[in-house]
């Protein structure tokens, strides 16, 4: 019998055979922590009283979610994380580098890798074909110590694509999609592992989104394989030694199969408050957008941008629009393209790289009763800083056309050229 991914790549890195459902002690590639849980890691650690660390090296802080702080204690948070840096000689990505997950995939995340981070979106880096995962911050603070982690095996389900996206349809709407069809603890402690000939036709930026949004229907992982597209993305970012192909048996043993046509996947909307409250956008009516984000580690790549940009050119916005680059290489890459000039004519405000208004700390909380379309990946009540406001997620293209009108509006709709 064939192997899953998870069995594949966890196998390798213990050196035997391992079983779904059982606990083993694994060796990590990355260990990671962010500004928001990175203290209490810390904390975790100076608790152990381990005056080393096992691999320094191996170790990142991202100051990403509260950057630059808007208040004190963000900024002594930041100060503590830059201390310890210091003192144990690990790595760290500085305010205004971007959001920890994007870093993560440019520089470090390869196919094969066992990372863990501190951030429960930190299942991104499965589209590289690395076995990744969120974990509290206690485990996080022992990782750290010596470079392992206990885990229990996730049996996996394999998600079957078939077909092309069609024009103005996404990897966004891909996953709201299949997040719809789970529901939000449908695939709790699972490795969703994506295979079938409609892999080929993602990019690293549609598998990236998609893998960044497994854990929204409570998966462990989200892992795709390790393809000709994976080899090319590495090189772009002058890693090509870091490639491993890593191909999917078709005989694996998978607790479930799901198939998508991505064809028949048209743009999707989550509604408030949770993200598997999933909908066609052409089936919400009259929905006035007050603000619009488009950035996250979910939809903050440039490809994200661009097509924002092809939408918004020449135009005005009806709606605020805020965008955040995920990170400095993708701002860099944006000015080249010329995309930012494009979204700030049409009215936009460009925020530093990071997770700008997300997770509620800072630029671009809601006011009580406002209405914000994010190409984000939560819409929980409170998410972005207050509770009376609500938060719909759609893909980058949805969100800039409806910037446009003002409204929620599918960005297949005849007419957006007039406006
Ligand atoms: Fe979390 Fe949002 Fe930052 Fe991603 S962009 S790491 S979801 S706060």
């Amino acid at each position: 019998m064939g192997k899953t991914f998870v069995q594949k790549i966890l196998s390798k890195k213990l050196g035997k055979e391992v079983e779904p459902g059982k606990i083993y002690i694994f060796p990590t590639d990355w260990v990671f922590a962010q500004d928001g849980t990175g203290p209490l890691a810390i904390k975790v650690f100076q608790e152990l009283q381990i005056k080393e660390v096992s691999n320094p090296s191996r170790v990142i802080f991202f100051l990403d979610h509260a950057s630059p702080p808007p208040r004190s204690e963000l900024a002594n948070s930041h100060k503590l994380i830059r201390e310890f840096c210091a003192r144990i000689g690990c790595l760290i990505g500085e305010e205004g580098d971007g959001v920890c997950h994007q870093i993560m995939v440019e520089r470090y995340s390869a196919p094969g890798q066992i990372i863990v981070g501190a951030d429960s979106h930190t299942c991104t880096s499965g589209a590289l074909s690395a076995f990744a995962t969120g974990m509290g911050s206690t485990d996080i603070g022992v990782a750290i110590a010596l470079g392992k982690v206990w885990m229990k095996v996730p049996f996996s389900f394999n998600i079957q694509l078939k077909g092309k996206l069609k024009e103005r349809v996404t990897a966004k709407d891909i996953i709201l999609h299949l997040i719809g069809k789970l529901g939000a603890s449908g695939a709790t402690y699972k490795a969703l592992e994506f295979t079938g000939e409609g892999t080929r036709n993602l990019s690293m930026d549609d598998r990236l989104t998609i893998s960044n949004m497994a854990v929204e229907c409570g998966a462990k992982t989200g892992i795709f394989p390790s393809d000709e597209i994976t080899r090319e993305y590495l090189t772009s970012m002058g890693r090509e030694n870091d490639f491993q192909e890593i191909s999917y048996d078709t005989d694996a043993p998978y607790e479930k199969e799901v198939f998508i046509n991505i064809e028949e996947v048209e743009p999707m909307v989550s509604l408030p408050h949770s993200v598997d409250n999933v909908s066609k956008v052409k089936e919400v009516k009259n929905l006035k957008i007050d603000q619009v984000f488009i950035g996250t580690c979910t939809g903050g790549r440039l490809s994200d941008f661009m097509k924002a940009a092809e939408i918004l050119e020449g135009k005005k916005v009806k709606s605020r629009l805020l965008i955040a680059p995920g990170s400095r290489k993708v701002f860099l890459e944006g000015e080249k393209e010329g995309v930012w000039k494009i979204l700030i004519e049409a009215g936009g405000i460009l925020l530093p790289p990071g997770c700008g208004p997300c997770v509620g700390i800072h630029q671009g909380v809601l006011a009580d009763g406002e209405v914000c379309l994010s190409s984000a990946n939560r819409n929980f009540k409170g998410r972005m800083g207050n509770p009376k406001g609500a938060i719909y997620l759609a893909s980058p293209i949805t969100c800039a056309a409806s910037a446009l009108t003002g409204y929620l509006t599918d960005p297949r709709e005849a007419g957006l050229e007039d406006y």
